[in-house]
């Protein structure tokens, strides 16, 4: 069976690394690396983990793949001092009551291990794709033909999983019910490490949802770097504002809550997730179409967290799995 999987985020990585003695898969990644919205951005000798923040582990399968010993130095427990902001009110400390993780040492060290045994083709973006007789035949942006395949999975968001199958899908219409909201991420480069009372902050009623002070988590051997994440509802409202106007309300709204002055700041970046959160699932664990062979997973099928994605993509290699044998 040729399988090609759409996207090596979480979704797709764990969707292959449970299949792939099973089947012949190919990877199509339109990045530079693997990861997705599980990444780190490294820039002279900083360090920012712009995307997911940190992961649950719920799950027995994800504990079991964490606590094996391939996998288990990619993955470190991040014990933060977390509180919480609000305008008007004191400061309060977040106890968190279960091990949040992250990629030691970066948020892509778990992806990039996942990668290991599996054929990745980077910087292939998937942009059509067509039925013949032999199966599905997939095509680059620039025309070129990726090859045919006889299943192809999409492991994106939702709406991009759309933009691939459209109506050739039966479930098209599920699909189109996910909602996932947008969420910028604002990198600075500081000159000293943050004198805060905080490792990482919740802020409410403001444009800056998160602070975290990026080198408290395990591993990072970096310089002084501090990431903020944008509320969703503000990222919504200025998704298409310039980079300059977003960084400057972002930073203008983060030194309104913490003691920090503009010249203590070496340089400032902005990333835009335009797909950053699910805020409505579709509630399945993946999308199966076996009369037209494809398939979509994702974090947006059954929740918002990278565990939801990485379960998502080992449900559908488990009936994958029952397929083939069926065969
Ligand atoms: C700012 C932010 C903060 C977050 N914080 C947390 C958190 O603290 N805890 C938590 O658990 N989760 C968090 N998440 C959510 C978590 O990152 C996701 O749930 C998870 O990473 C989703 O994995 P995925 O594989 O479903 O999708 P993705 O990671 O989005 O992977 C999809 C992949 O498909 C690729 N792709 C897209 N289109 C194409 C194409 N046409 N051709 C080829 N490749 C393509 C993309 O480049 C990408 O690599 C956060 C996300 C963001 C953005």
């Amino acid at each position: 069976m040729r399988i090609a999987v759409v996207g090596a985020g979480l979704a797709g990585l764990s969707f292959a690394h449970f299949l792939h003695h099973k089947a012949e898969l190919t990877l199509f990644e339109k990045s530079r690396g693997v990861g997705g919205r599980l990444a780190t951005r490294r820039s002279d000798d900083y360090q920012f983990d712009h995307g997911a923040q940190f992961f649950t582990c719920r799950s027995d399968i994800l504990q079991a793949l964490i606590d094996d010993k391939d996998f288990s130095s990619d993955v470190s427990i991040w014990s933060p001092k977390v509180i919480t902001l609000s305008r008007g009110e004191k400061p309060f400390k977040r106890d968190w009551f279960e091990p949040h993780y992250v990629g030691n040492p970066t948020m892509t060290s778990l992806p990039k291990r996942l990668a290991q045994d599996v054929d990745v083709q980077l910087q292939t973006r998937v942009e059509e794709m067509s039925k013949s007789d032999d199966g599905w035949q997939l095509f680059a942006e620039t025309g070129a033909s990726l090859g045919t395949f006889d299943w192809v999975a999409a492991a994106m968001p939702a709406p991009q999983t759309n933009a691939l199958f459209q109506d050739q899908f039966a479930h098209q219409a599920l699909i189109e019910s996910a909602v996932i909201s947008p969420c910028f991420a604002l990198m600075l480069k500081l000159r000293d490490a943050p004198e805060f009372n905080f490792d990482a902050a919740v802020v409410r009623e403001s444009p800056v949802a998160w602070i975290a002070n990026n080198c408290s988590k395990p591993g990072r051997n970096a310089a002084p770097s501090l990431l903020i994440h944008s509320s969703n509802d503000w990222a919504k409202e200025h998704l298409e504002d310039s980079q300059d106007e977003i960084q400057a309300a972002l930073l203008s709204a983060l030194m309104d809550i913490v003691p920090l002055q503009t010249s203590e700041i070496v340089d400032a970046s902005l990333h835009r997730w335009r797909y950053a959160k699910v805020e409505t699932e579709v509630g399945e664990d993946f999308l199966i179409d076996e009369s037209a062979k494809l398939a979509a997973i994702g974090d947006w099928c059954s929740g918002n967290r990278a565990e939801d994605a990485f379960l998502s993509g080992a449900a559908l290699a488990r009936h994958m799995h029952s397929l083939a044998f069926a065969d």
